[in-house]
């Protein structure tokens, strides 16, 4: 499988990433931190509710829609982009946990990576800079949720085609790494190389057609981009000093 995701890489010539979940392990306390922000951001949208009812709203909402408070737009009419960026602010970022080896590895990362996220920007740059990343995505770069209409990937080719288009590649010569399988349908659908990093074992192949590898974290794959970047390095013709003007 690692040889085949090997050879997936060296032929691609982009990589996208969706970002929680993916730079970092989501863990049950950065569960918690979010299920509390959640609950917090419904309490400001529906007057009267308990902390306790609020939690239990997101809870449903999230099994429905893969979405703490996206329920709240549904059934309350509460205004999208409001909700969606007060419950980030409301996520503190200090619960992601930290991975002093990831900033190694994307140093040594060559190709054009963009990340597409269902997260606000401010939260997004809030996780990179705790991860040491952000100088690994530069603001063009960052897809959140807001720039894209909030389409969520689960449910439209959009979001891909919106990032492709804006950074120029074809979705034949690009890789999507994510963590939530239902996300890489479309992804797959438009001809894109799916990868999903998952720690868990999570059933034969055979039921998920649209995912092409598997890795167990996003260091494995970084690892074997770097390890085509090194081939790459190798392979560049050394410039003779006298023709440099
Ligand atoms: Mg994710």
């Amino acid at each position: 499988m690692l040889n085949k995701l090997a050879d997936a890489i060296s032929k691609s010539r982009f990589v996208v990433f969706d970002n929680d979940g993916v730079t970092y392990r989501i863990t049950p306390e950065m569960m918690q931190a979010c299920s509390h922000a959640a609950a917090l951001a419904t309490q400001k949208f529906v007057p009267g509710l308990s902390y306790e009812n609020a939690k239990a709203l997101c809870q449903g909402y999230y099994r429905k829609y893969h979405s703490s408070t996206y329920g709240l737009v549904i059934d309350y009419g509460v205004d999208h982009a409001e909700v969606h960026d007060i419950y980030h602010k409301l996520v503190d970022e200090r619960h992601v946990p930290k991975d002093d080896v990831l900033p190694e590895l994307f140093e040594s990362f060559i190709l054009p990576r963009a990340l597409l996220t269902n997260g606000s920007r401010d939260w997004t740059n809030r996780v990179l800079n705790r991860l040491r990343l952000r100088a690994y995505f530069p603001d063009h770069s960052i897809y959140p949720f807001e720039d894209v209409d909030y389409q969520r990937k689960a449910a439209s080719e959009k979001p891909f085609r919106h990032v492709l288009d804006r950074e120029g590649f074809c979705a034949s010569d690009s890789i999507m790494v994510e963590d939530t399988p239902g996300n890489l349908i479309h992804a797959k659908k438009i001809g894109m190389k799916t990868v999903l990093v998952s720690d868990e074992t999570i059933g034969p192949f055979s039921q998920f057609d649209h995912i092409d590898f598997t890795v167990p974290n996003i260091r494995t794959f970084l690892r074997l981009m770097g390890n085509r970047s090194s081939i790459e390095h190798q392979a560049i013709p050394v410039q003779p000093s006298n023709s440099i003007k």
